[in-house]
């Protein structure tokens, strides 16, 4: 295959954000595609026996089976890096499958876990149950306090991992600080960036080690597929995930990879004026109901940290009505926004996450996280910003707000 410049960091390393989003990682084939080709091939063959050996041993640059190389995946790895800034990326089938290998693959029984305390609630269930269940100690702190990840630290700890803002509740962590008591340490640092994306946030501009992403999320954008992706140096990704995810195969299908590189290319675009409607459906929403959790008003206590941060607020935030009867009888009211648990799309929707994606937390674990009953979250997408208006207008008023 002719390797063009959309591969080459000598090159591309020069290129501005929007360019690396639209050619970052293009390889082409001998046929000239100007769209990426989607390789659907589960083995690759070789000319002759000795090639295939010498593809096995090393020697020999190229692929051997699509568990562990697919042209079309490598693309989309090496755009996401180029987004992040990162040297290298790995994708995964989801973003869980992304953060149970970025966790496992790094610590091992003995070894001791500080988390965010406020995060979605199969990561809490990664450091709750899974990683303890191997002998890994695991100490979530609230990670709106720096102070808090110091305190926490052990002889033993080799990682701190944490989102920012955090689903659901918008807590937002300092990103210099927290990151810079891990360095002083020798731990690593793993932000699953999820919510801002490269688009707004560069975690590693802020000394993260790793960045893990669900790219189900606003990298694909329009709610079809689901992947993940790991970022970080050229020696994490080769050395320590590889070994784990070459072995375990939580692998991504060509086909998934070729729809979110296509997201890519309209991430930046999305996001910012994603970003901007959610600021009004906020302002709306703030006159209306008894507590609104939104990184892009001034209302937000780390509204300024969130802005340094980041480039924008991004789709999601998250307010309060009374209880779960007045949740649910607002969820039921509405007539254009979508009930539904995920996030990120160009399609408005709305959860309530102590009944959803928060249920399989213990009671106690979500009110120390902040999810309370009343607890709503909103993706707000691409429609008309006063159509959003007019719908929960109509539906708060149904539900007696
Ligand atoms: C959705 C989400 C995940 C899990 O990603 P999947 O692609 O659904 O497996 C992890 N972290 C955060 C912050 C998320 O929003």
């Amino acid at each position: 295959m002719k390797r063009k410049t959309g591969q080459d960091r000598s090159v591309t390393a020069n290129w501005r954000p929007a360019t690396r989003a639209i050619r970052g990682g293009t390889a082409r084939s001998e046929w000239g595609e100007t769209s990426e080709a989607l390789f659907l091939t589960s083995g690759y063959a070789y000319d002759c026996a000795e090639d295939a050996a010498a593809r096995f041993s090393g020697d020999q640059v190229g692929m051997t089976y699509s568990r562990l190389q697919n042209p079309t995946v490598e693309m989309l790895e090496e755009r996401i890096a180029l987004m992040e800034g990162a040297e290298a990326c790995r994708t995964m089938a989801t973003g869980m499958a992304a953060m149970t290998a970025v966790l496992l693959c790094q610590l091992q029984t003995g070894d001791h876990l500080v988390g965010g305390r406020a995060a979605f609630g199969s990561c809490r269930w990664l450091t709750d149950t899974l990683l303890p269940k191997f002998g890994i100690g695991t100490t979530t702190v609230d990670a709106r306090d720096p102070q808090a990840f110091l305190d926490a630290v052990r002889p033993e700890t080799k990682v701190f991992f944490f989102e920012t803002p955090a689903n659901p509740t918008m807590d937002v962590a300092d990103l210099a600080a927290i990151c810079a008591i891990a360095r002083e340490r020798g731990i690593t640092t793993v932000v699953d960036n999820a919510f801002a994306t490269p688009a707004l946030q560069r975690p590693m501009e802020f000394g993260a080690d790793v960045t893990a992403y669900s790219a189900t999320k606003m990298m694909d954008g329009q709610g079809r597929v689901l992947a993940g992706a790991v970022c970080g140096t050229r020696e994490f990704i080769d050395n320590t995930l590889l070994p784990f995810t070459r072995n375990t195969g939580p692998t991504l299908s060509a086909f998934n990879a070729w729809v979110v590189m296509k997201g890519l290319e309209t991430l930046d675009l999305r996001i910012r004026r994603q970003s901007e409607h959610s600021v009004k459906v906020g302002q709306f929403l703030e006159a209306r109901v008894p507590r609104i959790l939104h990184p892009g008003l001034p209302s937000h206590p780390q509204h300024e940290l969130a802005m340094r941060q980041m480039d924008a607020c991004g789709s999601i935030f998250a307010f309060e009505v009374a209880d779960r009867a007045q949740a649910h009888a607002l969820l039921n009211a509405l007539e254009l926004i979508d009930i539904s648990n995920n996030i990120g799309d160009s399609r408005s929707l709305m959860t309530h996450p102590a009944s959803t994606t928060h249920a399989g937390v213990s009671a106690e674990v979500r009110a120390e996280m902040g999810v309370t009953e009343g607890l709503l979250r909103i993706n707000v997408g691409l429609e008309d910003p006063q159509d959003l208006i007019d719908d929960l207008d109509q539906a708060l008023r149904r539900a007696g707000l």
